[in-house]
């Protein structure tokens, strides 16, 4: 069992992925961090720009580590000790899979701001980053949808797909409304945009899916899923979502 001495005075030791890390003063960095045990948590690391900090390079987005915390009078934690857990090297070697690795890290940061855990999110943030660091060509928009899908249902907002989330119709879903909660039929589809077949059938098959396997899909049919994954955010958690991908010209 884990010993929760957060929030009071002392260090606390934890497992968290760097989501962010933003300079400050002349050689510190704030880190946001995704912790196991405690959530979303910030931090301060001294000296860490420093050419022979002794973090190293231990404490950059998107890397795992084992951390102990110092908590003093500040609300900010301050890192005293760092170990390496998955340093995610091999994907910092590919453009897309870091920028996939970053994105997951945003949204991460974006839906779970609440200062609680949720270990099932901190496990799926943890599950894709290996992915992508194991294989970089996983950096798809169809993995990022897919783990976004899977990060809504961590976070308890899993859209409704298997029928209308107004009136329960199984039949001629052909919308989507975020402020429903999910697929709408079409006599419920005032306020809702519409969702075709294919993009429908992604959303569903990418929940069943394992992280590793995301369907494929037609860039229509992804530009309507992230749709409905951004309008879910919206509506029930107050996030807007940076988008999924980077590539502008694959969403024109
Ligand atoms: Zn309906």
């Amino acid at each position: 069992m884990v010993q929760d001495s957060y929030p009071m005075a002392g260090s606390l030791k934890t497992e968290a992925v760097v989501l962010r890390s933003l300079r400050y003063g002349e050689a510190d960095r704030i880190l946001h961090l995704y912790s196991s045990d405690h959530g979303r948590i910030a931090a301060i690391a001294k000296g860490v720009r420093k050419a022979r900090s002794r973090f190293g390079g231990r404490l950059e987005p998107c890397s795992r580590v084992a951390l102990v915390l110092h908590r003093g009078r500040s609300e900010l934690l301050t890192v005293t000790g760092a170990d390496t857990v998955a340093a995610h090297a091999r994907l910092r070697e590919h453009a897309a899979a870091l920028d996939a690795a970053v994105r997951a890290c945003d949204a991460v940061n974006r839906l779970f701001g609440d200062g609680e855990p949720h270990p099932p999110a901190y496990h799926l943030l943890c599950n894709e980053l290996a992915l992508l660091d194991r294989d970089p060509a996983l950096a798809t928009w169809a993995n990022q949808l897919a783990f976004r899908l899977k990060l809504l249902v961590a976070a308890g907002l899993a859209p409704q797909l298997g029928s209308c989330a107004t009136c329960g119709e199984a039949e001629h879903l052909v919308g989507f409304s975020g402020a429903a909660g999910g697929v709408v039929c079409s006599a419920c589809e005032a306020g809702a945009f519409p969702l075709s077949e294919a993009a429908h059938a992604f959303m569903t098959a990418a929940l069943g899916a394992p992280l590793a396997e995301a369907p494929r899909a037609d860039v229509p049919a992804l530009r309507q899923a992230e749709r409905a994954i951004s309008a879910t955010a919206e509506h029930h958690a107050g996030v807007q979502l940076r988008s999924a991908v980077a590539d502008a010209a694959l969403r024109a």
